[in-house]
C-alpha cells in the first residue's frame, strides 16, 4: 500500500484507541492487514532490494524524494480532513493519532532497513511483510482498481469511526 493509505488508517486508528500503547499496537498491525488487500504501489528504485546500498543514490533520487513527499503529506492532509470530519474539531488529543500513524508506516520503514542492511533481527519481520502481501495479491493491480481497494478501505474505516 502507499503510505497514504497506512497514515490515515492508522492515524484513524490510533485516533480511536484508549491508550497510547494500543494506538502503537493496533497502528502496526494494521500495517500488515492493509498489506494483505490486493493494492497497487508506486516503484521507488532507491529503496528496492537490488539497488545500491545508498539511499538516495540513483538518478532519480529526487524524483523519488518528491513521491514520497507527495504521498506523506497527501496522507497527512486526508487524515486531518477525515479527523475533522469525525470529530468535528473536537479532538482532545492528537498524541495517538500521531502515535498510530508513526507505527502504521514503520514495517516499511523496517523493510527498507532490512534491505539495507541484511541485518538477521529484521529478517522474520521482513518474511512476514512479504507473506502478508502474498495473501491476496497473486497478480499485480495496475493502479486504478489497485487504488480502488485502498479508498474502499479507508472508507470503511472511516464510516465505522464516525458512524460506530
Ligand atoms: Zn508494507
Amino acid at each position: 500500500m502507499i503510505l497514504a493509505s497506512h497514515i490515515i488508517v492508522s492515524g484513524l486508528v490510533g485516533s480511536a484507541a484508549k491508550n497510547y500503547f494500543a494506538a502503537a499496537f493496533f497502528g502496526f498491525t494494521s500495517h500488515y492487514i492493509l498489506d494483505t488487500l490486493p493494492h497497487w504501489d508506486y516503484s521507488i528504485d532507491d529503496f528496492s532490494p537490488e539497488s545500491p546500498s545508498g539511499l538516495f543514490k540513483t538518478k532519480n533520487a529526487w524524483r523519488n524524494i518528491a513521491k514520497l513527499a507527495t504521498d506523506v503529506a497527501g496522507g497527512i492532509i486526508v487524515l486531518l480532513i477525515l479527523l475533522n470530519r469525525i470529530y468535528q474539531n473536537n479532538i482532545e488529543n492528537i498524541a495517538p493519532v500521531f502515535i498510530g500513524a508513526v507505527f502504521g508506516v514503520l514495517p516499511d520503514a523496517l523493510q527498507l532497513l532490512y534491505w539495507k542492511t541484511k541485518t538477521p533481527y529484521l529478517k522474520w519481520l521482513s518474511d512476514i511483510h512479504a507473506f502478508t502481501h502474498s495473501i491476496f495479491n497473486k497478480t499485480k493491480k495496475t493502479a486504478l482498481p489497485g487504488l480502488a481497494y485502498q479508498i474502499i478501505t479507508i472508507a470503511l474505516v472511516f464510516i465505522a469511526l464516525k458512524f460506530f
